[in-house]
């Protein structure tokens, strides 16, 4: 895990937001192998192991489904879609892609710029810079309202999908599978058989009338 995607990380467990609090064991060109990641406020730790990052706290992990169509394209192609999907158009924004979707992190790093956490990553997708790899079970491990998008597949449990409308910002979008329904208060805006893809609302900014 690059040093610096550590500041996205939060605790999973049901607090207040709290940075972790990193040791770490070992470090290459600021590219953590070997640490742990703290909770300062519940204890909760947290292995690098390495390079990735383990929030199952022990839990085991989804399991991992084959034959979906994103393993059978091209992850140029599976970059795409993702990026048209969550509408990645800002360099330096953060987007969560978790399982199938997790195989095009470098691609869609490398054409938009954005930084790429990859849930639950199939073996082969190499961390980098701007690309973090985190292993999860029904939580997302960042900061409400900090990322522009999050990808899931079927490989994950219904209820992260509520992380995912925690986790995105006001107007961010969430791609879906449809084996999990997307929640009510997202505005679906496509679906086909495999996937749906909502936003989030957009925040409202008041506007004062003068003279009133
Ligand atoms: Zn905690």
């Amino acid at each position: 895990m690059f040093i610096e995607l550590l500041d996205l990380l939060r605790c999973v467990n049901a607090h207040e937001d709290t940075w972790l609090v990193a040791s770490f064991k070992t470090v290459s060109n600021r590219f953590v192998l070997d640490g742990t990641l703290g909770c300062p406020t519940c204890s909760a730790k947290y292995p690098i192991t390495t390079g990735v990052a383990d929030f199952t706290a022990g839990a085991d992990l989804p399991p991992r489904k084959t034959g979906e169509w994103a393993a059978t394209l091209e992850r140029e192609e599976v970059a795409t879609r993702a990026g048209a999907f969550l509408d990645v158009t800002e360099p330096g924004a953060t987007v969560v892609l978790g399982g199938s979707w997790a195989s095009a992190a470098q691609e869609l790093s490398l054409m938009t710029g954005a930084r790429v956490l990859s849930l639950n990553p199939e073996s082969g997708v190499e961390e980098s810079e701007t690309v973090g790899l985190l292993l999860v079970g029904s939580e997302i491990p960042v900061a409400p309202g900090s990322v522009l998008g999050v990808a899931l597949d079927a490989s994950f449990p219904a209820g992260i999908v509520a992380s995912a409308v925690k986790a995105v910002r006001a107007g961010g979008r969430i791609v879906g599978p449809t084996a999990i329904p997307p929640p009510s208060e997202l505005t679906v805006l496509a679906r086909d058989e495999d996937y749906w893809v909502a936003r989030k609302a957009p925040e409202v900014i008041k506007l004062s009338r003068a003279g009133r």
